[in-house]
């Protein structure tokens, strides 16, 4: 893959938006209905499977998808997704620290 930025990636969503004139259809409501309708598309390649496998394409295909739609959601109410991210990561540090749940599956609440 090319050297993209996620500002890059955005302007490439925005523009295929707007050439089509689709903002009036993007509300906040709608673009996270649609990132959960393609995270769930994702899934559906795994339902009924019994392993692993998919079809590549298809999972490169939604995960383009899901991608699409978390850009235009970020730029929709101005969040800077790196920030998300990162300030995300801090907090899951603070839940989960090394030291108790390192080789560990359990959910931080668990006793
Ligand atoms: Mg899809």
């Amino acid at each position: 893959m090319d050297n993209h930025t996620l500002a890059s990636l955005t302007k490439k969503v925005l523009k295929f938006r707007d050439d089509r004139n689709w903002a009036q259809f993007h509300t906040g409501k709608d673009v996270a209905m649609d990132l959960c309708v393609e995270a769930a598309e994702v899934l559906e390649l795994f339902l009924w499977k019994q392993d692993d496998n998919v079809k590549m394409e298809k999972l490169q295909d939604e995960m383009g998808d899901v991608l699409y739609a978390l850009l235009l959601l970020a730029d929709h109410y101005r969040v800077d997704l790196a920030k998300a991210l990162t300030d995300k990561i801090k907090k899951n540090e603070e839940k989960y620290p090394v030291e108790k749940f390192r080789n560990s599956n359990r959910k931080y609440n668990d006793q």
